[in-house]
């Protein structure tokens, strides 16, 4: 495995090995890895000859600077992680690498997404996306992968990058691919961020799954979906945690259903906040 910090040197190296006709995966991440982001190395390592993956805490995507201060670190057991998971490279570069020109600069450039950008998490992390979007342009200018491994945790992000993909006319050289969340035994999907939790915390954030359970238990076609999302912020709200929205949508578009015609498929998403900590979550695959 070989470790890169700037740019230039992984594009030459990336340049060798496409020239010779390998096929690239790439799994950006911001580390403190946890079995999600390498569910998505391994989905890489079956499809491609070569596995990159980034570890870099992107400032320019944090609307809440206190959470990209307390955002976790661990690089040292990354690299290690990584290694044991048959990764080819990693990249980790500076702030200063990404954005020399200053963060403020760099992060001028405006992407379309539309209405993507103003509902769930755009809305309540205004410019999110377009600091996502800003990093993960950058790091595919590096590494041209054939196929981007995304988890689908973080369902809306997908649809974002799928769509920055499609406007910059990519989507035929970059192939989404999208992993299936990992969760921990109580049904907590993993995250980085729940490093900030303690024991009682997790157990009080396993709700969010449990209550995406009961509405995937609950929906039937015809049923006002207004009532299940009302009873779910409540079991959210009892069980200790401050939840800022819960939605049934078209997987399709994250257009709201009020009513379920039994064919479409639906996605259910939560944020909720435990103590200081902003946890989302969603299921999709619902049976009428
Ligand atoms: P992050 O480091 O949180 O930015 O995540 C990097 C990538 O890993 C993103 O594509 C995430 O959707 C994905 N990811 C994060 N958590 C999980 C999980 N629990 N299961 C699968 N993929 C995940």
């Amino acid at each position: 495995m070989i470790l890169f910090k700037k740019g230039k040197d992984l594009r030459n190296w990336l340049e060798t090995q496409q020239t010779n006709k390998k096929s690239i995966g790439f799994v950006p991440t911001m580390g403190a890895l946890h079995a999600g982001h390498l569910s998505l190395v391994h989905k890489s390592r079956e499809a491609n000859n070569i596995t990159v993956c980034s570890l870099f805490v992107n400032p320019t995507q944090f609307n809440d600077p206190r959470d990209f201060e307390g955002y976790p670190l661990s690089p040292e057991q990354d690299i290690d992680l990584l290694e044991e998971a048959g990764c080819d490279a990693i990249f980790m570069p500076s702030v200063k690498e990404m954005y020399p020109e200053g963060l403020a600069i760099s992060h001028a450039k405006h992407y379309e997404l539309g209405y993507l950008e103003n509902i769930l998490e755009g809305k309540f992390r205004p410019g999110h996306y377009q600091g996502v979007c800003t990093i993960v342009h950058k790091l595919l200018d590096i590494v041209w992968p054939d196929r981007l491994y995304l988890g689908q945790k973080d369902y809306q992000q997908c649809m974002v990058l799928k769509k920055m993909l499609e406007n910059l006319g990519r989507d035929t050289k970059t192939a989404i691919v999208l992993c299936p969340t990992m969760r921990e035994k109580n049904g907590l999907a993993m995250s980085s961020r729940n490093l900030r939790l303690s024991s009682e915390q997790k157990d009080i954030a396993s709700t969010i799954f449990s209550s995406l359970q009961w509405i995937n238990e609950n929906l039937r076609a015809g049923v006002d979906t207004s009532k299940l999302i009302l009873s779910s912020m409540q079991k959210l709200e009892t069980a200790g945690l401050k939840p800022e929205y819960v939605e049934i949508a078209k997987a399709s578009s994250l257009e709201h259903v009020d009513r379920w015609d039994g064919k479409e498929d639906l996605v259910v998403l939560v944020a909720a906040w435990v103590g200081e900590v902003r946890l989302i979550d969603n299921i999709t695959n619902f049976q009428s």
